[in-house]
């Protein structure tokens, strides 16, 4: 059992003794990784143009796991770069190692119902009955905009229908709102995921309201975004977290929103980069930049289409374009969905699909609505990550740092 678990968690499993999982740092990058654990940067050297570009996808916090043997060597390490890919770390042979994306594998999805009746506050309730800080906000991000929860009155009822995907059965990731409702002074307000992925209420009519301007209007696209796809000829994943738009260079790139600069900087995946805070937990990235705004750097807070730099081909690029990211809450998603000139309603089929999956989720919501229903509480990763190697239940970080064998 214990050998299997192990061999779930890392695909080649060589002589395992145990797992360490860690939280990756702040601010380190890939190399001083390698050179904080003593592995050698020829890892990175060595790694091609796509898959140095996708280490650069590595954040803060991301949970990490190693593979050490009985030495105390490193056998092999597992980083996400998504959720939906992760970097495999190995030792091809003794002492030389190499690195390959590959998917991370769940092992489930499920569907949660969560139907309540209002104490306090949307946050603080749903907080308290699902333990998860993610799940009240999703449900407080998809209202926030629209809704005046000061209105509400002890008793309004709420239910909301998630998918929220399962690893080594703990949650991982952030849950996906498929339905929202809540009750405010008897009318009832609802919430779909649209077929475009974005959010519309009940007329249909979209109400996620941050919209992005283009960072080079009517630019070609030269890539899309991909979570991850496999190329069949390199017979390797690869994943594409942003959006290319080809232009010559010196072209003039625009803020997408308003916001702040949180960095302006030159790294070697990515060369002259720019990120930029939105409200909403929303950040843009913006790449391969020629050179920067004079004076656009680090804590300026600009426009919505304000110039920020202007095209180039620095760090991994093969030919001048922008290499435009959108990410939410710390992570990718694509931008194709969010970039729009006006707020959108949905016509023809797509309202036609968005009539359809709404007829669903009432359904479903109106068989929630009169039950208090609460999906299992689960405990947070630090408190419970460790295993014990004979019984497979969950340590206490103080247990496991007592020196039991943990997994
Ligand atoms: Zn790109």
């Amino acid at each position: 059992m214990r050998r299997l678990l192990f061999l779930a968690l890392f695909p080649l499993l060589l002589n395992a003794a145990y797992v360490e999982h860690f939280k990756w740092p702040k601010d380190e990058s890939f190399l001083v990784f390698l050179e904080r654990n003593n592995l050698p940067q020829s890892i990175y050297y060595d790694m091609d143009k796509e898959d140095q570009k996708l280490a650069e996808e590595i954040r803060a916090g991301f949970l990490c796991q190693k593979l050490l043997n009985d030495y105390g060597e490193i056998e092999q390490i597992l980083i996400p770069i998504s959720d939906e890919l992760q970097l495999h770390v190995f030792q091809k042979t003794q002492g030389n190692y190499r690195v390959e994306p590959i998917p991370i594998i769940y092992d489930e999805t499920r569907h949660e119902t969560l139907s309540i009746e209002i104490q306090s506050n949307p946050s603080i309730d749903i907080k308290k009955a699902t333990g998860s800080y993610r799940v009240a906000s999703i449900f407080s991000n998809a209202f926030k905009k629209s809704l005046d929860f000061t209105a509400l009155q002890k008793g309004d009822k709420l239910v909301m229908i998630y998918d929220q995907k399962y690893r080594f059965g703990k949650p991982y990731g952030m849950p996906i709102l498929q339905v929202a409702m809540i009750e405010i002074r008897n009318k009832y307000h609802y919430m779909y995921l649209g077929p475009d992925d974005n959010y519309y209420n009940e007329k249909g009519a979209q109400v996620d309201s941050f919209l992005l301007g283009s960072p080079i209007p009517n630019a070609r696209i030269s890539s899309k975004f991909t979570k991850r796809r496999f190329h069949p000829i390199l017979k390797r994943w690869r994943a594409h977290l942003g959006i290319d738009y080809a232009a010559r260079s010196g072209t003039p790139i625009r803020s997408a929103g308003n916001g702040r600069i949180i960095s302006a900087g030159y790294s070697r995946g990515y060369g002259n980069v720019t990120k930029i805070r939105h409200s909403g937990g929303y950040v843009t990235l913006y790449a391969h930049q020629k050179s920067f705004r004079r004076g656009f750097k680090r804590g300026k807070t600009v426009k919505k289409g304000q110039v920020i730099g202007y095209v180039g081909s620095t760090g991994m690029s093969s030919g001048p374009h922008l290499h435009f990211g959108l990410y939410k809450n710390g992570r990718a998603i694509n931008p194709a969905g969010v970039i729009k000139v006006t707020t959108a309603k949905l016509r023809g089929k797509k309202r036609r699909e968005f009539l359809q999956i709404k007829k669903e989720m009432d359904a479903l919501v109106a068989m929630h609505l009169n039950t208090i229903t609460v999906p299992e509480p689960f405990e947070d990763f630090d408190a419970a990550c460790y295993l014990d190697a004979k019984t497979l239940k969950p340590l206490t970080l103080a247990a496991a740092k007592d020196g039991n064998e943990a997994l």
